[in-house]
């Protein structure tokens, strides 16, 4: 049987950041993962990049990329009743900034850098289980990508395998809680070959639901709308979803760019949280443990943040076998997951649609939309949230 360390499922931003951030403190890593590479480095998901995800990917010597071809973004706009308000991020918390470089750039650079180390990381695996996670000795069984039975001991298992994935079902169900919430509509996202609307991303708020105007290269856009959470995008026609993404953003001067629609889907909005994130020699990270509905931008940051924590404990418990902050990491991850929770909750309920709530509902939203674009503490809060806190 091979032996490792700390046995790795997912190749995510949650595994593959541990992975490196292990890496650098002299632990030995295996990651495995279910879809080919060539997947995990096409699939579109988030893009904005908080200053302390940036370090991060600094830190493990893999931000020159992202320094050259991601765009920082010192503010971004709220659009409701009709006009912008612009949110300036960077005068409001002395200096930050978020950058904009998608997911899957990010995932290439972190494939890249471990493969060219000499790094063990498996695509295309199937039917992987985990044992021994109560005392006994941890293992990752798998099917490789040639069809061959491969196991895998190891000292700790992280779980960083996504809201879908294995492991977080392999802690009893009596030893974990989860909390849902399932919101009742979707994201309608479309990626068009057309220049950029705006130098800054705009969050709208329309009486026929929310829309994001967000950018990804000179030449190619990624733009959502709110819509039911069944929707079929083939169902829509290119012309369909222009107007209606129009009718939820032009006004005073402003219409987005047209373009060929070169992709199109739907994703799910919720929340969930499981806890604890850590049972006996299993540790889950990322969205293997909660979920934050895209609007607040925080997914792939909280799994970074996770992914930091996580390396701490691991590298202290490998230097002398000290548990204290292997026991802590639950908690402390935890009170950085239930902040951003709310935030992305707060967000969401600001900005979209809930039908049936009534006409009190959406004057409601409006004032609170006034607040934290009129009023110093509402932008300063509005804006610190957004760019986020420092991981450590
Ligand atoms: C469609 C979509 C759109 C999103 N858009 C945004 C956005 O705009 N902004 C934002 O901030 N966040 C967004 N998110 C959320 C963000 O992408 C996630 O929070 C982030 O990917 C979490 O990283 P992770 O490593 O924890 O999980 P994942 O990225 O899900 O990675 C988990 C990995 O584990 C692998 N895996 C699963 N099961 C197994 C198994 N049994 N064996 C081996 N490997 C396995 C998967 O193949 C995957 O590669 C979006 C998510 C989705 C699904």
């Amino acid at each position: 049987m091979a032996r490792t360390q700390v046995g790795i499922v997912g190749a995510g931003p949650a595994g593959l950041l541990l992975a490196h951030l292990l890496h650098r403190r002299g632990i030995d890593t295996a990651v495995i993962d279910n879809r080919p590479r060539a997947v995990i480095e096409t699939i579109i998901r988030a893009g904005v990049l908080e200053q302390a995800t940036v370090d991060l990917m600094h830190e493990i010597g893999v931000g020159d990329r992202l320094v050259r071809e991601g765009a920082v973004h010192h503010g971004f706009v709220l659009r409701f009743a009709g006009a912008s308000h612009r949110i300036d991020l960077t005068a409001l918390t002395g200096g930050k900034y978020i950058t904009v470089y998608p997911q899957h750039e990010v995932l290439k650079d972190l494939i890249a850098a471990r493969l060219a180390a000499g790094l063990d990381v498996r695509f295309g695996v199937r039917n992987t289980s985990v044992h021994g996670l109560d005392g006994g000795r941890p293992s990752i069984r798998f099917t490789d990508a040639d069809g061959q039975a491969q196991a895998l001991e190891c000292d700790i298992v992280a779980g960083c395998d996504g809201f879908h994935g294995i492991c977080r079902e392999a802690i009893p169900a009596a030893a974990r809680t989860e909390y849902h919430r399932v919101y009742p509509f979707g994201w309608f996202g479309i990626l068009a070959e057309a220049p950029p609307s705006s130098d800054e991303l705009i969050y709208a708020r329309h009486a026929r639901g929310f829309a994001l105007v967000s950018t990804r290269s000179p030449t190619l856009q990624r733009m959502y709308f709110q819509c039911p959470p069944d929707e079929r995008p083939e169902a829509w026609s290119e012309a369909r979803i222009w107007d209606e993404l129009d009718a939820r953003t032009q006004g005073a001067g402003f219409r987005v760019k047209h373009g060929p629609i070169v992709q199109r889907n739907v994703v799910a909005m919720r929340s969930f949280v499981c806890e604890p994130m850590r049972h006996g020699r299993l540790v889950l990270a990322g969205d293997a443990a909660h979920v934050v509905p895209p609007t607040g931008a925080k997914g792939l940051n909280l799994a970074a943040a996770d992914a930091f924590v996580l390396a701490r404990a691991l590298a202290a418990y490998f230097a002398d076998g000290s548990e204290a902050l292997l026991d802590a990491y639950s908690a402390t991850a935890l009170r950085r997951v239930w902040r951003v929770q709310h935030f992305s909750w707060w967000m969401t309920s600001m900005l979209h649609r809930f039908d049936g709530t009534g006409a009190f509902d959406e004057r409601r939203q409006l004032a609170e939309l006034d607040l934290v674009t009129g009023t110093e503490p509402g932008r300063r809060l509005l804006a610190e949230t957004y760019v986020g806190q420092p991981f450590g």
